[in-house]
């Protein structure tokens, strides 16, 4: 079993850093063959205290960024999110 795991923003760490319940959501995964430790789905503890304050952009910049880059109706967008003005200038 690999000792670290991928955070969903994209560092490897430690499972201590990782809550009891993102753990088990990864592990149950998993098991389902739909998470891997380079892609466990999960964030570590420090990411998910921070996961109110950051939205993922889904644009080409893929960055977090925080709320303040995305415009509400941007928001509710979910799939297509992109940060604003960066990723909205591009083309698609
Ligand atoms: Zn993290
Ligand atoms: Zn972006």
């Amino acid at each position: 079993m690999a000792d670290r795991l991928r955070c969903e923003h994209g560092e490897w760490k430690t499972r201590d850093q990782f809550s009891k319940t993102q753990l088990e959501k990864y592990e149950q995964q998993a098991r389902n063959g739909t998470a891997t430790p380079a892609r466990t789905g999960i964030r570590c503890k420090e990411h998910s205290a921070k996961q109110a304050l950051e939205l993922k952009c889904n644009g080409p910049c893929g960055r977090w960024r925080e709320l303040r880059f995305f415009s509400k109706s941007t928001r509710r967008n979910g799939k297509n999110r992109r940060c604003d003005p960066d990723c909205l200038m591009l083309p698609i």
